[in-house]
C-alpha cells in the first residue's frame, strides 16, 4: 500500500440542492468531478444564477489537472464558465454532455481557449495519479456516467445522478455489471446520489409515461401543446415519435428546446421523420389536429414561451379552446405559484391541462433519480468500505447514510460529509480532516464578469455604490388598466449623475412595457414586475454601466 492521502473535498452539493462540484486530491495533483449551478430563490432579486466558491481550486490552481463530467444537468455543468473563466484546465465529458458544454462555452466566447475531451463508457483515461473508468448509468438525461476513478489507495465510486432504468428509451443500458465487478474486486469508497431517497421503492422507467402520452394524444383534437425540460431528451424523443404515429407536425418553440433537440437529433437520439418539423410560424397553416407543440417552460417562468403563450403574448403559439397542454415535468418546489399561475391563464382559455397533480393512474413525468430500493441495489453491487451520501439536502444526506448503515453486510463504514469538510483517506482508514472555504458566489445577468461575491455583501454593495430604483405603477387590479402615469423613485443612484433625461427615458420604458403587455399579463403582477424589471434594467446598464436594485412596485386601485 504506497503511503500518501486521498483527499476527498466537496465544493458545493453536499447539504444544499445544485451546483455540485467536488475535488479528489492525490499529493499535488487535484481532479475535479462536475462544476454545477443552483438557481437563486426568489428572494434574491436581481441574482440570476449561483455557483460554487472556488477559493480552494484557485489557491491550488498549479495542481489542478482537470474536470471531469458526469453529465450534461445544469446542476453540474452550470458553473463551467465561470470555473473555466477563472482556471482553465481540460474538460471530460461524453459526446452529448462535450455538446451541451460546448453550447454553453460559445455563448461566453470560451469555447476557442476551452480544450474539451470525450470520454467513453468503458474506457478509461489517465490524469496524473488517477485512472478514470467511465461507467453507463441511466437517468433523465442521456449519455450519463458514474466515474469509477482508481486511486493509489484503490477504486472509489462516484454515481453522478442516476436511476436504475432497465428499459431506457435509447437503449443504452445502465452498466450493472461493471458495478459488480469493482464491487468484486474490493471499493474504498461509494459517493452515490441522495436526491430521491425519501421515495420507497424503485423510479419508474423513463417509459412508464407512454401510456398517458398516448391516451392524451388518442384523446386530444385540436392542437397539442407538450412542455417539458429542453434535456428531458427521453421525454422529446417519445412525444415526437407519438407526432409522427398520430400523423401530427412537430414545431419546437423557444431556444433550449430547439438548440436541444438539434443535438440530440445530430447525436442519434432522437429522430425527427422527413416532412415531421415545421417553423413555428408555420402551425397556423395546419388543422389545429395535425400540430403538436414542444414549447419550454414547464416552470411558469416569466419568460418562457409556455407563460407568454398563456396569456396571448406569444407570436405563434395561440392557446385555443380545446386545445390540449402537458406539463411533462416535476413541480420544482418555490415554482409553484408562478406554475399555478399558468395553469389558471391556460385553463381560462378553455384549454385541457395536464400536469402531474398527484393523482393516481399512469404518470404523465417520471423522475430521474433511484429511489430507496435502487439506491440499495448498487450499494450491494459495490460492498463499500466507506459509503457517503451525495447531491442532497442534509436531511436526504442523512436519510441516505442511515439507510446504508442498515445494510450491515454490504457496507463498511458510512460518513457523512458536507460542502466544505475534506474527507481524507489514507492506508489506516478514512476521516475528515479540516475545512475548505466554500460558499455561493451569485452572478447577475449571466455575463461572466458580472460575479458579485457574498449575497449580504452583493446587497449592501448593491444599495450603496449603485442604489435602488423603484418603478411605482398603478394597476387597476379588475381591468388591468393603466391608471396613472409610472412614477420613478431613485435611491442612491439618480443623486450619482442621472440627469432628467434619465428618468424621463425610464418613465418611458415603463409605458411602452405596459403598453406592449396584454390586459391579462397587467392583472398579473408577478409577471408583469418581472418584465419592468428587465426592460428597465437592460435600460439603465445601458445608459448608465451601473446595476442599481431595481424592485417594481404595482399600487392596487
Ligand atoms: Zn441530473
Ligand atoms: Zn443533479
Amino acid at each position: 500500500m504506497p503511503t500518501g492521502k486521498l483527499q476527498v473535498v466537496p465544493l458545493g452539493g453536499l447539504g444544499e440542492f445544485g451546483m455540485n462540484c467536488m475535488a479528489i486530491r492525490w499529493g499535488d495533483d487535484i481532479i475535479v468531478i462536475d462544476a454545477g449551478l443552483m438557481f437563486p430563490e426568489s428572494e434574491l432579486l436581481g441574482v440570476d444564477i449561483v455557483v460554487p466558491d472556488i477559493t480552494y481550486l484557485l489557491e491550488n490552481r498549479k495542481h489542478v489537472r482537470a474536470i471531469v463530467l458526469t453529465h450534461g444537468h445544469e446542476d453540474h455543468i452550470g458553473g463551467l464558465p465561470w470555473v473555466l473563466n477563472e482556471l482553465n484546465v481540460p474538460v471530460y465529458g461524453t459526446e452529448f454532455t462535450l455538446a451541451y458544454v460546448e453550447d454553453k462555452l460559445d455563448e461566453h466566447g470560451l469555447l476557442d481557449d476551452a480544450e474539451l475531451i470525450d470520454l467513453v463508457p468503458g474506457q478509461r483515461v489517465t490524469i496524473g495519479p488517477f485512472t478514470i473508468n467511465p461507467i453507463r448509468v441511466t437517468h433523465s438525461l442521456v449519455d450519463c456516467v458514474a466515474l469509477a476513478i482508481h486511486t493509489p489507495l484503490g477504486v472509489i465510486i462516484h454515481t453522478g445522478d442516476f436511476k436504475v432504468d432497465p428499459t431506457p428509451t435509447d437503449n443504452r443500458l445502465f452498466d450493472l455489471h461493471t458495478f459488480a465487478e469493482y464491487g468484486k474486486q474490493g471499493v474504498l469508497a461509494l459517493f452515490q446520489d441522495s436526491t430521491n431517497v425519501e421515495r420507497t421503492g424503485y423510479t419508474p422507467s423513463e417509459r412508464a409515461v407512454v401510456p398517458r402520452f398516448e391516451e392524451v394524444f388518442a384523446r386530444t383534437k385540436r392542437r397539442l401543446f407538450i412542455s417539458c425540460f429542453s434535456s428531458s431528451i427521453h421525454r422529446i424523443k417519445l412525444a415526437i415519435e407519438l407526432a409522427h404515429q398520430h400523423r401530427r407536425k412537430v414545431a419546437l418553440i423557444g431556444r433550449s428546446m430547439n438548440d436541444s433537440t438539434e443535438i440530440a437529433q445530430d447525436l442519434g437520439y432522437v429522430e425527427i421523420p422527413d416532412g415531421t418539423l415545421i417553423h413555428p410560424g408555420e402551425i397556423k397553416n395546419f388543422p389545429p389536429e395535425k400540430v403538436m407543440v414542444m414549447i419550454s417552460g414547464t416552470q411558469g417562468e416569466p419568460m418562457s414561451s409556455l407563460s407568454r403563450a398563456a396569456v396571448d403574448n406569444h407570436k405563434h403559439a395561440k392557446i385555443e379552446p380545446g386545445d390540449t397542454v402537458v406539463l411533462s415535468s416535476r413541480i420544482i418546489p418555490g415554482n409553484e405559484k408562478a406554475i399555478f399561475r399558468m395553469i389558471d391563464h391556460l385553463y381560462r382559455r378553455d384549454a385541457h391541462v395536464i400536469y402531474e397533480d398527484g393523482s393516481s393512474g399512469a404518470p404523465i413525468h417520471v423522475s430521474g433519480h433511484a429511489s430507496q430500493e435502487e439506491l440499495k441495489l448498487l450499494i450491494n453491487l459495490v460492498k463499500p468500505r466507506y459509503f457517503i451520501p451525495i447531491h442532497g439536502e442534509y436531511r436526504q444526506l442523512k436519510r441516505h447514510a442511515e439507510l446504508a448503515a442498515s445494510m450491515k453486510e454490504a457496507v463498511g463504514s458510512v460518513m457523512m460529509l458536507e460542502s466544505g469538510q475534506v474527507l481524507e483517506f489514507d492506508e489506516l482508514g478514512a476521516r475528515k480532516a479540516g475545512e475548505v472555504p466554500v460558499g455561493r458566489v451569485c452572478i447577475d445577468s449571466g455575463s461572466r464578469g458580472d460575479v458579485v461575491e457574498d449575497m449580504i455583501i452583493k446587497d449592501r454593495r448593491h444599495l450603496s455604490e449603485d442604489g435602488i430604483v423603484l418603478p411605482i405603477i398603478a394597476i387597476n387590479k379588475l381591468t388591468g388598466k393603466v391608471e396613472s402615469a409610472p412614477e420613478i423613485v431613485m435611491r442612491g443612484f439618480a443623486a450619482a449623475g442621472a440627469d432628467n433625461g434619465l428618468m424621463t427615458g425610464a418613465r418611458n420604458i415603463i409605458t411602452q412595457t405596459l403598453e406592449q403587455s396584454t390586459d391579462e399579463e397587467k392583472k398579473d403582477w408577478g409577471l408583469i414586475k418581472e418584465k419592468i424589471r428587465q426592460d428597465l434594467k437592460r435600460y439603465i446598464v445601458k445608459n448608465t454601466q451601473r446595476r442599481p436594485l431595481i424592485m417594481p412596485v404595482i399600487l392596487e386601485i
